[in-house]
């Protein structure tokens, strides 16, 4: 046994996508996924090592758990922001609010039917929208905020962290005088979540 996997014990509290080894080293079981070679887990839950049989599986921490469906309509906040896409972490599911949360990718094609120049002018880390799933191939959830009541609810000022108002001329910081854009959603600013 490497030194590496000596380390690992059954029971860790796992996420979806959380890598939980190899298949060289184990033979991957139910609540788990493959992909190049290297097993993640499904679901939200507890992994199980059965290290006399090299397996590993994922116990699910809730039954029929919710996961993001092609149509779900999901909220997320923004973790990253790229010029093609932001990456957005999905913690409720058609208004049902989760434990954990699914990692998820908004693509700049995908923001909304015009054209787009960047996605620092769709939202910025830190950010609460509202989205549809469009896919879940290969276990990564790709969103979209196309249709008109999606798009960014709550927007966070990036130099100094306020929640921004919007504005005609775009949202503005009334803490620091900021002016920034975003694609909001038509309930921008009117507290629902
Ligand atoms: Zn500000």
């Amino acid at each position: 046994m490497s030194a590496q996997s000596s380390k690992r014990k059954s029971g860790k509290f796992v996420s979806p996508g959380e890598r939980l080894g190899v298949i060289e080293e184990f033979i991957p079981d139910a609540g788990t996924y493959v992909k190049d070679g290297v097993i993640y887990s499904k679901v939200v839950g507890r992994s199980l090592l059965d290290l006399p049989n090299k397996r590993v599986s994922v116990y699910p921490l809730v039954h029929g758990a919710i996961v993001p469906k092609i149509e779900s309509i999901v909220l997320g906040q923004v973790s990253s922001v790229k010029t093609q896409n932001a990456v957005v972490r999905i913690f409720q599911i058609d208004k049902k609010q989760l434990s954990s949360f699914f990692a998820s990718i908004l693509h700049i094609s995908d923001v909304q039917l015009r054209y787009v120049e960047s996605m620092f002018n769709v939202c910025r880390p830190g950010d609460i929208l509202r989205a549809k799933v469009i896919s879940e191939k290969n276990q990564i959830y790709h969103l979209s905020t196309k249709d008109k009541n999606l798009g960014v609810v709550y927007a966070f000022c990036s130099r100094c962290g306020h929640i921004l108002e919007l504005r005609r001329q775009g949202m503005h910081c009334p803490r620091c005088g900021k002016i920034e854009k975003r694609k909001t959603a038509p309930e921008y600013g009117k507290g629902i979540i």
